[in-house]
């Protein structure tokens, strides 16, 4: 029998994923038994600045000391991107917020805790849309839920609103910064993250309205970028934008 390459193998399992997506009004079969288990040995509980303001609204915190006390950032190794996710605290890697086996910010829990076991899909042609249903091996299945319920649930019906915003400002974004990498050095990298950084994640206040700012910091992460390219251009390191 032909041995499939691991390129092909992650095609088949892509394509066996995208065929057994979730619609809103489909539904699944979960009961949470609230054991916690999922709240440790983690590092990849992702934050996006739409979760920043959930939580700083709901622990009466700024964006900016919410990240600085619970958070940590890391280079997205395929985007190039700033990437923030929870900082997971002691050997167990146990999340901030976790009180014995419940979470603390229950009502404001980032998107990815509070999809679980469902994942969201974005599609980056036409920035759809899809859930799918994660294989996991606690809970019950004692409860059905459909997709939609589940998200009102959690209060993150609007959410994906933001997500395709959010999809629309980082893809084409990630793909310049794919081409920086190519060719700059890596302290001018650094220099263009910390400003993406603290632009798309930081740069907001509680008190006004959070998707206007977002689109106003996206356009001056663009501008940062801009700024990158030009003087990539100057110092005769070429870069089209995508
Ligand atoms: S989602 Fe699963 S692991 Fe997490 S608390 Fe519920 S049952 Fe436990
Ligand atoms: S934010 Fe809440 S649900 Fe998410 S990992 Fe932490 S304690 Fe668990």
């Amino acid at each position: 029998m032909a041995k499939h390459s691991r390129k092909e193998t992650l095609y088949q399992m892509y394509e066996q994923m995208l065929r057994h997506t979730l619609g809103r009004e489909d539904t699944f079969r979960f009961h949470c038994t609230g054991c916690g288990a999922c709240c440790k040995h983690r590092e990849d509980i992702l934050v996006t600045p739409f979760d920043l303001n959930r939580m700083a609204h709901y622990l009466g915190m700024e964006m900016g000391d919410v990240f600085r006390k619970y958070c940590i950032w890391y280079t997205g190794q395929s985007s190039k991107l700033p990437v923030v996710s929870l900082r997971m605290l002691g050997p167990e890697q146990i999340c901030p917020f976790l009180e014995n086996t419940r979470c603390r910010i229950h009502e404001a829990k980032p998107t990815v805790c509070a999809l679980f076991p469902l994942g969201r899909l974005g599609s980056d042609e036409d920035y759809s849309i899809r859930y799918i249903l994660q294989k996991v091996s606690c809970g019950t299945e004692d409860e059905v839920h459909t997709v939609q319920d589940w998200l009102v649930g959690f209060g993150l019906e609007e959410s994906e609103i933001w997500f395709r915003e959010w999809q629309k400002v980082i893809m084409p974004m990630a793909k310049r910064m794919r081409k920086f990498a190519e060719k700059c050095p890596e302290e001018w990298m650094e220099i263009t993250e910390a400003h993406l950084l603290g632009t798309l994640y930081l740069n907001y206040e509680n008190d006004r309205d959070f998707m206007e700012q977002f689109h106003g910091n996206a356009e001056i992460a663009n501008m940062v970028l801009d700024m990158t390219e030009a003087v990539m251009s100057e110092e005769g390191m070429a870069s089209e934008k995508p």
